[in-house]
């Protein structure tokens, strides 16, 4: 596989380019091409001979979009391909405030979650930084028409981004941090950080030195259980991190950034969302700076864990709040398109054996 030009800052871009032999303003008109989800052939303002001699070094096109599916409330997720042939997932969800954007940063995960899809062939590959921007680069071009944006230029459909397709994001440290830098750029997509959440299973080196970046995104953490012993039922990664280790992460992350923390949980038939777990939930985090995302659990074909009914998790959520903490339920969007990590890559690749 050739070298992913996304990877590469506007700064990069005019080393490149200076190198190459070119003008330094060509880096400006390449940049602002790849911003608006070009491949590198299809940007005009380039000559075709210089346009060859990246090409030789950098792939075309770094990502495709290979199949979409719409749901019924308007949800799109998407297959991406890479240059080599790799799969990863992407979901849109659309808002009122704006499209919130759903990435993958890895090929599989070798997290093991019990509940997840993604994890089950393990970890494939890391992405780099420029697969992880590509994938936001090429949804955004799809929507760009459709959203009066306050960017004079009307260039960004997607507003919000989740950290929250295939992957655990903190086991791909530095390109992750690499993305979040090149995606909040000021020239270039300019998403503001506040508006993008990373989800991490709990790598708890990983979340210092999160918090030692002074990017100020929203945290989250999927907790999915009050107690380490259950939690390594579902959460492989609980036997290395413990619970107490995860609050005291948060905490230095919150005296850093000044930004509250959320906790994902989802809710599991039989499993986490008794009244027992209500009550164990509340002592464990009432009075921190935090929000729980409460999360049906996405039934996946391959694992046998099931998911509670609505009335269940409305009453799971009412003790939760009754004793004091800050919750929500996730509206349930895309279920009729498998909006769960790693479900769609992981029936294409059952369909194409
Ligand atoms: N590796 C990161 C990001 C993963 S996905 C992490 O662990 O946080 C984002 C969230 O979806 C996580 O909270 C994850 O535990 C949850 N999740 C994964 N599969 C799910 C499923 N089938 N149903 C419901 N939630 C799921």
């Amino acid at each position: 596989m050739k070298k992913i030009i996304q990877d590469l800052s506007l700064e990069e871009l005019e080393t490149l380019v200076l190198e190459l032999g070119e003008k330094k303003f060509r880096a400006k008109q390449l940049y602002e091409g790849l911003m608006q989800g070009k491949s590198i052939r299809a940007i005009s303002s380039l000559s075709k001979a210089f346009k060859e001699t990246l090409c030789e070094q950098y792939e075309d096109e770094a990502i495709r979009i290979k199949e979409t599916y719409v749901s019924a409330d308007g949800t799109e997720k998407y297959l991406f391909e890479f240059a080599d042939g790799n799969l990863v997932e992407g979901v849109l969800m659309k808002y009122k405030y704006g499209y919130t954007q759903c990435v993958s940063t890895q090929v599989g995960c070798r997290m093991g979650c019990k509940f997840c899809a993604s994890t089950l062939g393990g970890l494939v590959r890391n992405l780099t930084a420029g697969e992880i921007l590509s994938q936001v680069l090429i949804v955004n071009a799809l929507h760009r028409s459709e959203v009066k944006s306050g960017l004079g230029d009307g260039a960004r459909a997607v507003t919000n981004l989740v950290l929250m397709g295939s992957g655990e994001p903190l086991d791909n440290y530095a390109e992750v941090i690499k993305f979040l830098k090149n995606v909040t750029a000021a020239g270039g997509l300019n998403i503001s950080a506040r508006n993008i959440s990373l989800s991490t299973c709990g790598l708890v080196p990983k979340m210092y030195a999160l918090a030692n970046e002074g990017l100020p995104l929203n945290l989250t953490v999927s907790l999915h259980s009050t107690n380490d012993e259950d939690r390594a039922r579902v959460m492989p990664v609980a036997k290395a991190y413990k619970i107490s280790e995860i609050l005291k992460a948060c905490k230095y992350y919150f005296e850093k950034t000044g930004r509250r923390y959320y906790f994902e949980y989802t809710l599991i038939d039989g499993e986490n969302c008794d009244e027992e777990h209500a009550k164990a939930l509340v002592a464990l985090l009432k009075g921190l700076p935090c929000h729980v995302n409460l999360i049906r659990l996405n039934e996946v074909k391959e694992r046998t864990l099931k998911s509670t009914s609505d009335k269940a998790a409305y009453r799971f959520l009412g003790m939760l709040e009754k004793g004091g903490l800050s919750a929500t339920l996730r509206r349930q969007i895309g279920v009729d398109i498998g909006g769960a990590c790693g479900q769609l890559r992981a029936s294409y690749l059952d369909k194409n054996e």
